[in-house]
């Protein structure tokens, strides 16, 4: 029997910024990411109080970088919550729905839902 993620689950998981950052950075640089100062594949620590990664050498990248999430001011735990709440319903989520849940504008709430739908038609593409 498949075991279902709980919410309780969702949030030791992706309950602060700085998981959810790094969950991206992990899917996105599994094996170390390409420092273009060194020219090569290498570890990278995470830049204390920015949303970025750097090289032992100095150079720094943004695991959000060229993504959906580039230059959103939503906070990105709110992201990854409707991607739980997205995933978990049956029936799906209205924006409205959404807007409530997570406690912001009606605007906001359809621009992450929206951007999300688009992610995932584009990735089975
Ligand atoms: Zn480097």
């Amino acid at each position: 029997m498949e075991e279902r993620f709980s919410l309780g689950a969702f949030l030791i998981k992706f309950g602060t910024p700085d998981k959810c950052l790094k969950t991206i950075f992990d899917l996105r640089f599994p094996k170390g990411a390409f420092c273009e100062s060194c020219k090569m594949v290498t570890k990278f620590y995470r830049v204390e109080g920015r949303p970025l990664y750097a090289c032992s050498c100095g150079w720094q990248i943004s695991p959000l970088a060229g993504t959906i999430l580039e230059k959103t001011t939503t906070p990105l735990q709110y992201w990854f919550y409707a991607v739980f709440i997205m995933s978990t319903t049956r029936s799906g989520v209205s924006a409205k729905q959404l807007q409530r849940m997570l406690g912001v504008t009606y605007k906001t709430a359809w621009s992450v839902k929206y951007n999300l739908i688009l992610c995932n038609i584009t990735a089975k593409l």
